[in-house]
């Protein structure tokens, strides 16, 4: 019987590189992408997520590696030279690059390095992984000559652009599913068709950064390639799934993307300290499950840039429930009141009112 077992578990062990199909980037200086003592965005995020995973025993799933830095040249694709040369002198003394976001000494090169992590993670994926992630990635705040939001260099761009230089990829898709409007993104690609720049966030009368309207669906050539859907506060986990059920299958299934940018941001979870989209550890387990199935059936290439997560203890679980929907592994943590539908109804009118405006552009059946 184990002999049996054995041999077709090697039959059906698909021939990937090495023995990996899913793959990490993690560097120990990820750890110093640290904003300071009071501030929500703590340091030792990535160290503590890699611990869980090993404690977990899902370590053993990933091949794991070590980022080297972005280049002036990879980032002069998306980020202009004066806000670039910003960073890198704010970097020297330590200061402030926004209101909210602290420049630490030696930032400029961390964010190299995160950029850098997200940029190596899809270099593996046209190597023939499935699925790379980055545990320091997804800051979406950071537009061409200007960031808030705790982010430097926007490593879905940075990523994006350098893939179609060097590698010809036509067509890009990100879904950013964090509790903030993926504003920098947006305003990237606000005119480009080649880029389908999806963003579930919570309202923006009610959290940072306040953009991200259903009406926002793009400019010029990119219209009906930006999708905002805005989420009220206390949606809970029920609501949020059927609304991402409704909207996101069928955009990938028709747009057909060459890759997929999950920014899979868990400070959607109601332990939150910055907001109240009030989700459950189950909606990670998922929402990473079904990404992970659409990336499947479409490019076969799903990169993981695990974004926003402010409550310490708890968003390390929230990411060990991601891990496991990219794995398919059913010991995922559960806690009660798993599909709350307290919003259901306003809900289920934005989606209504987003389908109506992309209608045009996508079809929804
Ligand atoms: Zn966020």
């Amino acid at each position: 019987m184990v002999f049996y077992q054995l041999t077709i578990s090697l039959i059906l062990k698909p021939s990937m590189p090495g023995e990996h199909m899913h793959g990490i980037v993690y560097h120990e200086d990820y750890n110093k992408y640290d904003l300071g003592m009071d501030h929500p965005l703590v340091g030792d995020k990535p160290k503590k997520t890699m611990e869980q995973l090993e404690l977990k025993g899902l370590l053993k799933e990933f091949e794991v590696f070590k980022p080297r830095k972005v280049t002036q040249k990879d980032l002069e694709r998306v980020h202009s030279k004066s806000y670039i040369e910003k960073i890198r002198t704010l970097s020297k003394t330590g200061g402030m690059l926004a209101k909210d976001t602290p420049a630490p000494k030696g930032i400029y090169e961390i964010a190299r390095l995160s950029a850098g992590g997200s940029m190596l993670c899809a270099e593996k994926l046209l190597e023939g992984f499935k699925c790379m992630c980055n545990p320091l990635g997804g800051f979406h705040h950071a537009s061409i000559g200007n960031s808030s939001g705790f982010c430097f260099f926007n490593d879905i761009a940075t990523t994006i652009e350098y893939l179609r230089d060097t590698y010809n990829l036509k067509k890009f898709m990100v879904v950013d599913l964090d509790v903030h409007h993926g504003n920098g993104t947006q305003d990237i690609y606000l005119y480009d068709p080649t880029v389908l720049n999806l963003s579930f966030h919570q309202d923006g009368r009610t959290l940072y950064p306040g953009t991200g309207k259903i009406e926002n669906i793009g400019k010029g050539e990119g219209k009906g390639f930006t999708v905002n859907l805005p989420f009220p506060p206390s949606t809970g986990t029920g609501s949020y799934l059927i609304a991402f059920n409704q909207i996101v299958p069928p955009l990938i299934k028709q747009f057909k993307p060459d890759i997929i940018l999950f920014q899979s941001g868990v400070d959607t979870h109601h332990s939150d300290p910055l907001s109240d989209l009030d989700l459950t550890y189950q909606a990670f387990f998922y929402l990473a499950n079904k990404m992970k199935e659409l990336s499947e059936e479409s490019c076969d290439k799903l990169l993981v840039l695990f974004g926003g997560g402010y409550n310490s203890d708890s968003s390390i679980s929230c990411y060990y429930n991601t891990v496991c929907g990219l794995l398919d592994n059913q010991n995922y943590l559960r806690e009660k009141d798993p599909m709350s539908h307290y919003k259901a109804e306003v809900v289920i009118e934005y989606v209504s009112r987003l389908k109506e405006l992309l209608s045009v552009y996508w079809n929804f059946e």
